[in-house]
């Protein structure tokens, strides 16, 4: 959809909007629990989070999977921290349960993706996180930013349920929206930062499962949200090459910026490795844990580098490569 001039200028004003300093997050030894054993990151080199430890969240025991449609909620919240939630909607309205992201800065959130057709209340759950949010910070004056890490139907579905809301900017999915909104010109090439207020998301382009894929880090929490490109699942690739160089991207940014877990938008594999629920189930009671984690990421990156001119299904303990 064709968005106007003036909410580019808007956007363009929060991407080049100076940066904050750093907030020091108050106690993060540990960045997570419930997921696997933390990985060990690289070294710090980035000015606004050099020496300082990730802010620290956690993962629910389980999500909602399908398994109880008379009880589950339509969009299980689960607030990894106070001010980073993450958003599933129910197997119970749509087998593919994508994940949603919503991240709070202090002048504006930015939700990343809409949820898969099956009508999931997801702007009056978001709008809900959000006045809670602006209660207990004692803000009036806050914003919402809609976008996606990428323009599949089931990552889309519902943004029309934002549009027209006030103090709300949709971003659409096709990709000239998305270059505009996040100021990447030179397209897949070039990365850019996307300021929320006091907190600045890094931006890159990760093109192969579908055109239009964003990879977004929080410096905060150093979390990675890689959409469909990356999740315990089966990877769908559209164009091959693009993904593997996609893949080989993320792997050097995370050679400089640290990573506490890789989040993506579904969960397809079992907790048994290299098992898979088949393609489409919408009851999992023993579903995978969401996180991945940089070692998964190069296991990736290897495998596909090795498939160079003959890219074929394999099967890994954490996804399943599907060309
Ligand atoms: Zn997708
Ligand atoms: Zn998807």
């Amino acid at each position: 959809m064709r968005r106007s001039l003036a909410l580019f200028a808007v956007l363009a004003l929060m991407i080049h909007a100076p940066m904050s300093s750093a907030q020091v997050p108050a106690d993060a030894a540990h960045p997570a629990a419930g997921g696997p054993s933390a990985p060990s990151g690289p070294a710090h080199t980035r000015p606004d989070s050099l020496h300082l430890p990730p802010e620290p969240g956690s993962f629910p025991r389980t999500w909602i999977s399908g398994t109880d449609c008379a009880q589950d909620p339509a969009i299980q919240v689960h607030a990894y921290n106070d001010d980073f939630l993450i958003l599933r909607q129910s197997m119970c309205l749509n087998y593919e349960a994508p994940f949603m992201y919503l991240i709070f800065g202090e002048e504006r959130a930015i939700l990343f993706d809409t949820g898969a057709n099956g009508n999931p209340p997801v702007a009056s759950t978001v709008y809900r996180e959000i006045d809670k949010w602006k209660l207990r910070n004692g803000v009036s004056d806050y914003q919402l930013v809609v976008a996606h890490t990428h323009g599949h139907g089931d990552h889309v579905a519902n943004d029309d349920q934002f549009q027209g809301k006030p103090d709300t900017v949709v971003v659409s999915a096709n990709l000239n929206a998305v270059k505009s909104a996040f100021d990447l010109p030179n397209w897949p090439d070039g990365a850019s930062e996307f300021d929320l207020g006091g907190r600045t998301l890094d931006i890159l382009p990760i093109p192969g499962h579908q055109s239009a894929h964003i990879m977004v880090y929080d410096a905060r929490t150093q979390l990675m949200l890689s959409g469909d490109s990356f999740y315990p699942g089966f990877l769908f690739i559209s164009n091959f090459n693009q993904y593997r160089e996609s893949i080989a991207k993320l792997v050097a940014f995370a050679a400089d910026h640290p990573v506490t877990w890789i989040l993506g938008d579904h969960i397809e594999m079992t907790s048994t490795p290299g098992v898979a629920y088949p393609y489409g189930t919408s009851v999992q009671p023993d579903e995978r844990a969401l996180p991945l984690t940089l070692a998964m990421l190069h296991e990736l990156d290897a495998a596909l580098q090795a498939m160079r001119g003959n890219p074929h299904s394999e099967v890994h303990d954490d996804f399943i490569i599907t060309p």
